[in-house]
């Protein structure tokens, strides 16, 4: 299958600069667009994951338990759209922890794709973070920074840059319909 890998905090919901680490139920607040965006995600040929670092975990700052309460309920303020999330791929490391698995190293791609049998060249890894699109590019992506997180990001290794996710589904699904961004 063909994949979008979706960073979840500050692309999804809320993120920094507001929450720098999204620790409980009342830090869940979805991005303006989410919700369209997604409706829009759902009806591409595309299987859809979360890759998630959260350094919170090696931090003490919240449980494996309270990060799957958080995820579960963003799963369902998001079920609406019909968007179907296969798998959440988590990073629990802080980057002292030097671990394999952190964004920006491709290896929650990589599991994803020996999982799901994945596509990684007609793939596309979407988040706030230039690291978010450096994990894309490790693995092969092609990658898109949304300006949903800190505004003056940028990465000169992103396919797209743009303002929110609706905006980059809807390129994806232009490219999708063969239409020529040129
Ligand atoms: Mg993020
Ligand atoms: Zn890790």
């Amino acid at each position: 299958m063909k994949a979008i890998f979706l960073d979840r905090d500050g692309t999804i919901n809320v993120g920094v600069p507001k929450y720098e680490r999204v620790s409980s139920l009342d830090k869940i607040e979805l991005l303006p667009n989410t919700i369209e965006a997604l409706k829009v995600l759902s009806t591409l040929d595309y299987g859809v994951f979360f890759i998630t670092n959260q350094s919170g975990l090696s931090e003490k700052l919240i449980t494996l338990n309270q990060f799957w309460e958080i995820n579960n309920n963003i799963l369902e303020l998001i079920a609406p759209t019909g968007i179907k999330i296969l798998k959440t791929y988590l990073c629990p490391h802080a980057e002292d922890d030097n671990c394999e698995c952190r964004k920006p190293h491709p290896k929650l791609l990589l599991d994803a794709a020996k999982e799901f049998s994945i596509d990684l060249q007609n793939s596309w890894m979407i988040g706030d973070r230039p690291s978010d699109v450096m994990t894309g590019f490790n693995a092969g992506t092609k990658t898109i920074l949304v300006k949903t997180g800190v505004p003056t990001v940028e990465s000169d290794k992103a396919n797209f840059t743009t303002a929110s996710l609706l905006e980059a589904v809807k390129f994806i699904q232009k490219i999708a319909n063969g239409i020529n961004l040129n």
